[in-house]
């Protein structure tokens, strides 16, 4: 049994797996948005308008880095340094006691990161603070797109289709958890969305211009979400799809199950595909942005994973259960030592053995083999891409904005069968772009 991956062997599994044909392949040939450089500053944000839902005005936001602390300390631009502490149970701010939920007002500067809005300091159950920012929705979309775009280099379609996905996410969650009696918050890190606060720029004009693009392009989409019919879209999106998304259905199969929750299928991904297709030739991953990757899980996780999923002992033989449209392995099959094969979703195996390790489920090549045995080894994984591959591909929408694609057009292509709220109106790309330069 060879573990190994030598180049040439990794060169011609990256070959034997190349990229399926597009219906993308106009991208490149569209024609960029025009430019209008003389265009006034986008409106001030707007309450939706039309068929849209009623948007909430603001949002609360667990700081999951803080939570179980035992105090918090934080300060003000250019004012004093405040304290909260847990003692006895109870919550005292500045030495003094306060009721639950404590109140400070914003902004606020807590481990480097600045919070506008309200910060609300409760007690754990299990002892220690937590702490939530109470933040308006624009506010807390703003600094989403900063925290999940490379604001630096991204074109205003990019970061306008960004708002738009990160907004509906965000309100469709908290109705879907209002609706099913949990607290209707959400949490600051990517099992929701990556959030760090306002976005403060460095002193640079290139910084000053990002965070103006940046700005711009979530006030040019104020107020807009994806709908599908008449209910929001289900707007996941992802780091990178490895050049074919993933349907809705197929990936969240509970929550079809379990709220008839419907949202877009998968489609190619043109970009992405012609990003594994140059890492093919080259038989290595791109030095700059790197889509495909190699991971071995070891005995030990092996047998992790066994146990997670009750099998007598690791896994005899891994291999796909079932794939999709794009080769994304969506069940994987646990063969183990008796012949009993197990079959789990790929996204519950992935959850057992990291999802920084297994970083998709668009797995080009194993070794073994799927019907070779591991024999008591480790099992390596070729594959592409980064997240669980439903909606909006971000590499791909990179891509595709700097083509000339509108936030419109990206998100059409990455939802399909969605629609938006209202149209952006003013042509939020077009506006937006005139500061790219
Ligand atoms: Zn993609």
């Amino acid at each position: 049994m060879n573990l190994c991956l030598t180049s040439a062997c990794l060169a011609l599994a990256m070959a034997g797996c190349a990229p399926r044909v597009s219906t993308l392949g106009e991208a490149s040939t569209r024609p960029p948005a025009k430019v209008t450089a003389t265009r006034p500053l986008p409106r001030p944000p707007q309450a939706p308008q039309g068929r849209g839902p009623t948007l909430p005005a603001s949002v609360v936001v667990e700081l999951t880095r803080l939570t179980g602390a035992t105090e918090i300390r934080w300060s003000r631009p250019g004012g004093r340094p405040g304290l909260a502490e847990q003692i006895g149970g109870r919550v005292f701010v500045n030495g003094a006691p306060a009721a639950a939920p404590a109140r400070v007002d914003g902004p606020l500067v807590i481990d480097g990161r600045t919070y506008d809005g309200t910060l609300l300091l409760s007690t754990c159950a299990d002892g220690g603070l937590t702490a939530r920012i109470d933040v308006g929705l624009e506010a807390y979309v703003e600094g989403v797109v900063a925290s999940e775009t490379s604001i630096w280099s991204a074109a205003a379609a990019e970061l306008e289709a960004q708002a738009i996905a990160a907004r509906t996410y965000a309100v469709a969650t908290l109705q879907q958890r209002a609706a099913g009696g949990t607290e209707a918050q959400l949490a600051d890190g990517v099992m929701d969305q990556a959030f760090q606060g306002r976005h403060v720029p460095g002193s640079s004009a290139r910084a000053r211009e990002a965070a103006d693009r940046l700005t711009r392009a979530v006030r040019a989409t104020a107020g807009v979400v994806l709908l599908r019919g008449d209910r929001l879209e289900e707007a996941r999106y992802h780091a990178a799809c490895g050049g074919h998304t993933s349907a809705f259905r197929d990936v969240f199969r509970k929550e079809v199950r379990e709220r008839d929750a419907r949202g877009p299928t998968g489609t190619p991904c043109t970009p992405c595909a012609r990003r594994a297709a140059q890492e093919s030739m080259a038989g290595a991953p791109d030095a700059t942005r790197p889509l495909g990757w190699i991971e071995e899980l070891s005995p030990s996780t092996l047998a992790r994973v066994g146990r997670a999923f009750g099998l007598p002992g690791a896994p005899r033989r891994i291999g796909p259960a079932r794939t999709d449209a794009g080769g994304r392995w969506l069940d994987v099959a646990l063969e183990s030592n008796d012949g009993a094969v197990t079959r789990v979703p790929f996204e519950a195996f992935r959850k057992v053995v990291g999802y920084s390790v297994l970083r998709s489920g668009a797995l080009v090549a194993t070794v073994p083999n799927p019907s070779d045995p591991l024999l008591g080894g480790g099992w390596r994984a070729q594959g592409r891409g980064r997240g669980h591959g439903v909606g909006l591909c971000q590499e791909g929408s990179r891509d595709l904005s700097r083509a000339g694609w509108t936030s419109a057009d990206i998100l059409a292509h990455y939802y399909p069968g969605a629609t938006l709220s209202r149209p952006l109106a003013g042509d939020a790309s077009e506006l937006a772009a005139a500061t790219d330069r």
